[in-house]
């Protein structure tokens, strides 16, 4: 264990801004890094121009978000956002969706979430950290790892980023589930990223890359528009039971837990 005392503890003011412009969400690192692979380089291809992103919601947390537009009445805008062209499928297999509006729809017109108290999505549980120190990124872990937020006061320049082990300790004392929500959404970017080489290993998908980015964009929207698991249950690599206890592992935060469990002990 290490001394955590000097982290002061996070209180969201709940001001709403962070939701107020859901656009721009990524560093801009992270945007150089797109406009460079995530066009038809890699794999996993962005549909929506770097400008227009906004926060990204998991297959699975979308439909969640779907079912509350419609209870609420609203159109939350929410369309795919990343996936990958199957060349041996024909299929565009989708992991993720965003909302696409400069404010998020489910924001009331007093600041407050629409859906609180609702399993509302990673992206909205973890701010306002943007990521996690176990999301290795190819740079130092810093005050980048941050948002701008009026609730965070002095808690950045309080930590300690030589040392990854006391910082993750000192991150899970000052946000405790907002940490972990971070963990385990950076769990699920990891996840995803070896999904996609085991499958392509093992022959399963076939994606195409090094298209021209217009091309890519005419046979994706050609092609069959499926989500993730939807997609493994059909090539047979998860059954209907094994792909709903993966999602329910990835709600309940459990790899979250045992990761930082492993470096500080008990939660
Ligand atoms: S996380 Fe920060 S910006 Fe977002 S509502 Fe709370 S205090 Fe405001
Ligand atoms: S669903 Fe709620 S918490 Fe999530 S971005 Fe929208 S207003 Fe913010």
């Amino acid at each position: 264990m290490f001394p955590i005392l000097e982290a002061p503890t996070f209180h969201c003011r709940a001001c709403g801004k962070c939701c107020s412009n859901i656009q721009g969400f990524a560093g801009e690192a992270e945007k150089q890094f797109l406009l460079e692979y995530g066009y038809g380089k890699l794999p996993l291809v962005q549909l929506v121009p770097v400008e227009e992103m906004t926060f990204p919601l998991w297959e699975f947390e979308a439909k969640r978000f779907i079912d509350f537009s419609k209870e609420l009445g609203i159109d939350a805008k929410i369309r795919p956002y990343r996936g990958v062209l199957d060349l041996q499928s024909n299929a565009f297999i989708v992991f993720n969706y965003q909302m696409n509006s400069k404010a998020c729809p489910f924001l009331k017109q007093d600041g407050k979430c629409g859906i609180y108290g609702k399993e509302r999505a990673f992206v909205c549980n973890l701010f306002p950290l943007n990521r996690s120190p176990f999301l290795n990124v190819g740079a130092p872990v810093d005050k980048s790892i941050f948002g701008t937020c009026g609730g965070l006061e002095t808690i950045p320049e309080k930590l300690d980023y030589k040392n990854n082990e006391k910082l993750i300790s000192q991150l899970y004392h000052s946000f405790g589930h907002t940490f972990l929500a971070a963990v385990q959404h950076d769990f699920v970017i990891e996840w995803a990223n070896h999904l996609i080489v085991q499958l392509m290993k093992e022959k399963k998908i076939r994606p195409a890359l090094n298209y021209p980015r217009e091309f890519l964009a005419k046979r994706i929207g050609q092609a069959r528009h499926v989500d993730l698991f939807e997609f493994l249950i059909e090539i047979e690599h998860f059954t209907s039971e094994e792909a709903e206890s993966t999602i329910e592992k990835f709600r309940s935060y459990e790899h979250a837990k045992e990761r930082v469990k492993q470096v500080i002990g008990p939660l």
